[in-house]
């Protein structure tokens, strides 16, 4: 007997170990089965096992893809981003990728990066992992990075920088950002 459930996220919890043993993409904590991946739960009756199945929508995305979209959530470590570019090409599907920003928060050598992205910003990044159901994306080749930006101060669209920082010709307000190397021109490169 299997059955199939709703859609979970990492970390959600599942069922509790006394009901069921731990099967793919799972994990097992406190004497609880959480999910590993973004998917569909399964539920094998008979060998009382849950495992999650992921989700399937990636196969039109790869590691070493680019994809371009916009910051909806940036924090110090992490940012979501809404994809509506893949490899320079349109795409309609509700893709949501997750930006490492580890490493570009400051704490490395040189200069101290402390907002690579803001929420609005939008993105040039690459694919580096699928792990787990999620698009992992990295910033931080030259090519990659933020695109086109508005002035947090004032509104403007933001038109010159170099890799880290970026000034508004309107107010004068600095800011930083990680850039990808053709920041500023436009039409925005996809
Ligand atoms: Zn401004």
């Amino acid at each position: 007997m299997k059955a199939k459930g709703g859609p979970v996220l990492p970390g959600d919890k599942l069922a509790v170990s006394e009901e069921f043993l731990p099967g793919k993409h799972t994990y097992e904590e406190s004497g609880l089965i959480r999910s590993l991946a973004v998917g569909s739960v399964q539920k094998d009756g008979d060998k009382m096992e849950i495992s999650v199945e992921p989700a399937m929508v990636r196969e039109s995305i790869k590691v070493d893809d680019w994809v371009t979209g916009q910051v909806e959530n940036a924090q110090a470590n992490s940012a979501n981003v809404k994809l509506y570019y893949v490899n320079g090409k349109p795409t309609y599907k509700d893709f949501s990728g997750m930006l490492n920003l580890r490493g570009l928060s400051g704490g490395g050598r040189g200069a101290r990066r402390t907002t690579p992205v803001k929420s609005g910003d939008i993105v040039r990044c690459r694919v580096f992992s699928l792990l787990n159901g999620i698009i992992h994306l990295t910033i931080e080749e030259p090519d990659m990075g933020v695109v086109a930006a508005l002035c947090s101060n004032c509104g403007t669209p933001l038109l010159k920088g170099n890799s880290t920082r970026v000034k508004c010709d309107e107010c004068g307000n600095v800011e930083e950002r990680k850039l990808a190397a053709d920041f500023g021109t436009a039409p925005i490169q996809p």
